[in-house]
């Protein structure tokens, strides 16, 4: 069976007060083991080392983005081999903030994808399509296009973690419902089946992110190809340990 996995994504929040809270929360909470939910928190990266040193074990830390190629004279940007030489075992790509703000393109996010994963990151790699490509009925073709640009760089998804996030859930409050979470996550999954091999299909997790909290997790959890949450706002909340929670 596919593990279990819930992501805390905290975009550009936060103090060093306030990290110290969260994560003062986290560590007392009661949650599922490691064998049964996995357990993903991306501060900023000036957070990374703080919050790796202060976090419960059984946590693991993500970073938001990590440079294209090797590291170098690239301005402002943090490489791979950084995130890898201060044991930091995972990396969100593609977010759907960093695609319409900063412009990444599927191209650009697949190079991000495939170089991460060849220094051995495990990557949380982030698609979803807007409220305009929904309504115009586009939204298999957008996430699978997304997909696509991926698989078309790497061969090997055992370190990949595909995040559904409709653009127009994120940080709305508009959840998708769980029929609409399910129907994307099914059909991406047929997608990968003939495409990339049936074997990805069965393994790769597919998890979902946009307006998810404790009341909403639940419901979402039970879906079949949902295999676990992107969560953005509420993860800086208490209720996240509630969303963990909804893992069972
Ligand atoms: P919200 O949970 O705040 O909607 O954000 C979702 C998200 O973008 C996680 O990466």
């Amino acid at each position: 069976g596919r593990k279990f996995f819930v992501g805390g994504n905290w975009k550009c929040n936060g103090t060093t007060e306030q990290v110290k809270k969260i994560v003062g929360t986290l560590n007392e909470a009661k949650v599922p083991g490691e064998d049964i939910v996995e357990v993903v928190v991306s501060p900023p990266f000036v957070f990374l080392s703080f919050v790796k040193a202060l976090l419960r074990s059984d946590f693991h830390v993500a970073a938001q983005n990590c440079w294209v190629h090797k590291g170098g004279a690239y301005t402002g940007e943090v490489s791979a081999e950084m995130l890898v030489n201060l044991d930091i075992p995972w990396v969100i790509l593609g977010h759907s903030e960093r695609r319409a703000l900063l412009k990444e393109s599927s191209e650009f996010v697949a190079d991000k994808v495939a170089y991460a994963l060849s220094q051995n990151l495990k990557v949380i790699a982030c698609i979803g399509e807007t409220l305009e490509q929904r309504e115009a009925g586009t939204t298999l073709a957008v996430v699978s296009e997304q997909t696509k640009a991926i698989a078309a760089k790497i061969s090997n998804w055992d370190n990949v973690v595909l995040a559904y996030e409709p653009v127009w859930a994120i940080g709305t409050g508009k959840v998708a419902t769980p029929a609409q979470a399910q129907e994307v996550h099914a059909d991406l999954r047929k997608w990968i089946h003939d495409n990339v091999s049936a074997e990805v299909a069965s393994t790769v997790r597919i998890i979902y992110g946009g307006s998810v909290n404790g009341a909403n997790s639940k419901e979402l959890a039970g879906q079949a190809d949902v295999d676990g949450f992107l969560v953005g706002g509420a993860s800086l909340k208490p209720e996240f340990i509630d969303i963990i929670n909804a893992a069972t």
